[in-house]
């Protein structure tokens, strides 16, 4: 059931300021005198955000889905430079008000303690010289994102978009997958100078945007606007060092059982995704109908309540992306932005999942993956508040990364006839989620250095990437290639647009082998009510407390990561090549 307000009119057009600002200005100057005014005028700021963030979520859905559409593209940008900059202020002077409304009221602390802490940290953070800078930040991460949409190789006779070339990389011909392998990488290359640039300037700003809300850099400007409440830099280091110790070690283990069952001398980056028995790629499904037709029937074996969301989605042919109420935008094709996502329109309580489909199993592990961000969405959806319907993201990948591991034994029948693809498929997916733990911690080491350190040059930053990967990477060569190898960061898109979101699928990787364990030890129907009863409360706890009603311990120290790997270890070791 939605929440009606008679005061943000449904067919609002909030891409325009004109139509918005009224409504703010009604909301700045309303009196509020009681609680039940204040619940009102909460829901109605909730309503009228639901309405811009939908607008700004159809703008970018758009522009990802095709970033060769320029009218798709200064769509988005007319709202990010024109439009976004002026709402900014409006609605941190929305939060003030709630803090000082809070501060007068007082309301219930057990419903609303999580959102007066938020919007007062947003409060303290606020500078309006940072607008702009988050105006300029965002037109430099279209910028990477369009260098990167539009990349593309001849391969084989015809063009071919990066996702696609993925493919090539389980090819068991060796020659092939090093020439598709370098392909890839220099023409990669020939925009790694921009890239470092515009980096570099993403850094710049970045810096001034830390130092003008009254930081020593952007490391405490970044946790604070993130509202990491619970955790700080120095528990994320030691989360680096126990992947170091603890996860490291397996994963050179498997690149040496790699490379002698592959029979190499020397195991390049091009080894490292062939199946080693020199077996063809998995092909669980053919294009993104069959991909959801599948998903659909392992959802249907995994939990009633999850399939019956899951079917809301639709049948995964369109490719217009949000046009006409559309939830689904799955094939891979040239224009399309890389990645995947899922993104919550807030108001009319619709998710839209986006991704690159082009066959693979990897492919299988994103749909299931967006499909639990999905149910997040769609099981805290009668939640009155937007604030509350938003978790924060070291859960939300809760959500996503334990359909990864839930819904693994039902590949079987559905994306897998043979018992042997079956057993493959499982062993490639629990391998994954271990062995990006290593590189989590890379990506997240390298951003504390590159902000703490912002005077940096793009050589040293280079250099200290090198230093991580020979504590945190593979034992693959990079002989001859070293130059490439020192580039590696540059396709972590997260790095540019989202900075600093990245430790938090650590967190959560954790968090959903805890999960998975309890599925194994004590059934699967647990573990999924434990799910359903953690996913619906949203964002409206403390993120222990969401661990919690979830089952989880929210602990990413070093005990806790050595026993979920050397228990995943274990699992693995039941499931031979
Ligand atoms: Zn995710």
């Amino acid at each position: 059931m939605l929440i009606p307000t008679d005061f943000v009119p449904f067919n609002l057009d909030a891409t325009r300021f004109e139509n918005i600002e009224p409504a703010i200005r009604q909301l700045l100057a309303r009196p509020v005198a009681t609680m039940a005014e204040l619940e009102k005028w909460l829901i109605d700021r909730s309503e009228l955000a639901a309405a811009v963030g939908e607008s700004k979520a159809n703008l970018y859905i758009s522009m990802t889905c095709d970033t060769d559409d320029a009218a798709a593209r200064d769509g988005y940008l007319a709202f990010v430079e024109h439009v976004a900059p002026k709402l900014t202020p409006l609605f941190f002077e929305l939060d003030k008000r709630l803090v000082d409304l809070a501060a007068a009221i007082s309301p219930d602390q057990s419903r609303y303690a999580v959102l007066i802490r938020g919007a007062k940290a947003d409060v303290e953070l606020f500078r309006d010289e940072n607008v702009p800078l988050e105006t300029q930040l965002a037109v430099l991460g279209q910028q990477y994102e369009h260098l990167c949409g539009t990349m593309t190789v001849t391969f084989d006779g015809t063009e071919k978009t990066m996702p696609q070339m993925a493919r090539y990389q389980e090819q068991t011909d060796r020659s092939t997958r090093e020439t598709a392998w370098r392909a890839v990488a220099n023409r990669r290359m020939q925009d790694v100078d921009t890239i470092s640039g515009i980096y570099d300037e993403m850094i710049d700003l970045r810096t001034k945007v830390g130092k003008n809300a009254g930081f020593e850099n952007f490391v405490g400007y970044a946790y604070k606007s993130k509202h990491r409440f619970d955790y700080g830099p120095a528990d994320c280091a030691k989360f680096h060092k126990a992947c170091e110790v603890a996860v490291v070690p397996l994963t050179r283990e498997l690149e040496r059982q790699r490379k002698a069952h592959l029979k190499v001398d020397e195991l390049r980056p091009w080894d490292l995704s062939v199946d080693v028995k020199g077996r063809g790629p998995l092909t669980p499904f053919t294009n993104g109908r069959d991909l959801m037709t599948k998903s659909q029937a392992a959802f249907d074996q995994l939990s009633p309540r999850l399939s019956g969301l899951f079917r809301t989605l639709g049948d995964g042919a369109e490719s217009r992306g949000s046009r006409g109420g559309a939830c689904l935008d799955l094939d891979t094709r040239k224009g399309k932005a890389p990645g995947g996502y899922q993104y919550m329109r807030d108001r009319s309580r619709k998710p839209f999942i986006f991704m690159n489909a082009a066959g693979l199993q990897r492919d299988v592990e994103t749909m299931v993956h967006e499909a639990g961000h999905a149910f997040h969405s769609l099981l805290s959806r009668d939640e009155p508040l937007v604030e509350y319907r938003q978790a924060p993201t070291e859960f939300c990948e809760v959500a996503s990364m334990a359909m990864e591991l839930l819904t693994m034994p039902h590949w079987k029948g559905t994306f897998y006839k043979s018992e042997e693809d079956f057993l493959r498929a499982c062993r490639e997916n629990l391998k994954h989620s271990v062995l990006l733990l290593p590189w989590i911690a890379q990506i997240d080491a390298f951003q504390h250095w590159v902000y703490e350190n912002p005077g940096h040059t793009a050589a040293d930053r280079r250099a200290y990437w090198l230093e991580l990967d020979t504590r945190l990477g593979g034992c693959e060569s990079w002989s001859g290639i070293e130059n490439i190898r020192a580039e590696r960061w540059q396709r972590q898109l997260h790095l540019f647009g989202m900075p600093f979101y990245y430790i938090e699928y650590g967190i959560a990787r954790l968090g959903s082998l805890q999960l998975w364990l309890i599925a194994l030890e004590q059934g699967p129907a647990k573990a999924i009510d434990l799910y359903i009863n953690g996913l619906s409360l949203g964002g409206s706890k403390p993120l222990p407390e969401l661990f919690k009603a979830t089952g989880l311990v929210f602990d990413f120290g070093p005990e806790q990561v050595k026993r979920l790997v050397d228990r995943t270890a274990r699992e693995l070791d039941k499931i031979p090549e």
